[in-house]
């Protein structure tokens, strides 16, 4: 998409197109190598395939796991970390919503499960600290990447969205696991949190451009009271 090229990103990050939904999957700088957020896309389209040393995903439609076990087998180190309530979602092709999509995909079971709250240490002071925001599915989650140069500061770097939060809409709640009133009350702790963020802080959803904090709460629905 044009639109986001104007966006600089963060050198620690790389977008790569999922190309399904103008999809975005991606690199997060870790100590080792990088996480990839989202394995979308199959290792062979991704330059970087040898330095990824982790697989988490935002939630488990095929469309953000679907190539989960390609990267498994390509690299038998690699874990896929999703959160509990998606556990059982990316194993049925039903669920997943591959099958909605026209392909029927069953994903194997994930390594690691995700909680609200954890953090996962990406080493050289990097993390990424976990929000569960039901609403698209019941375990979407929301990562927020920051580094700790020390015990007392924080630098946030990114606000990794998956379908919960786009530049300009929601994620549909249409779909197994979907809910309306769940999305409220995500969309409620993001607001409160906004609060707490830096209002340039990059949003990088699953899908479409790039935006930032400050011009959700600008020009959004979605982020007022
Ligand atoms: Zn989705």
């Amino acid at each position: 998409m044009a639109s986001f090229n104007k966006f600089n990103l963060d050198p620690r990050i790389k977008r790569i197109p999922e190309g399904y939904g103008y999809g975005n999957a991606w690199l997060l700088a870790a100590e080792n190598g990088y996480v990839l957020i989202d394995p979308a896309v199959p290792p062979e389209k991704v330059e970087l395939k040898d330095q990824v040393m982790a697989l988490i995903a935002t939630h488990g439609h095929y469309d953000h796991v679907g190539k989960a076990d390609a990267w498994r087998s390509f690299n038998r180190k690699l874990e896929l970390m999703i959160h509990e309530a998606e556990a059982d979602m990316i194993m049925d092709k039903t669920l997943n919503a591959s099958l909605f999509f026209g392909r029927g995909i069953d994903i194997a079971k994930p390594d690691i499960l995700l909680r609200d709250g954890q953090e996962i240490e990406l080493g050289n002071n990097l993390f990424l600290r976990v929000f569960h925001t039901p609403g698209h599915t019941r375990g979407s989650c929301c990562f927020l990447y920051l580094s700790k140069p020390d015990a007392e500061r924080e630098n946030y770097i990114a606000l990794i969205t998956g379908d919960t939060v786009f530049a300009t809409d929601i994620g549909r709640m249409d779909l197994a696991g979907g809910s309306e009133e769940q999305m409220r009350r995500s969309l409620a702790r993001l607001r409160k949190l906004r609060e707490e963020l830096p209002s340039d802080l990059p949003v990088l959803p699953g899908h479409g451009s790039a935006t930032t904090l400050e011009k959700l709460q600008k020009n959004y629905w979605f982020m007022h009271h």
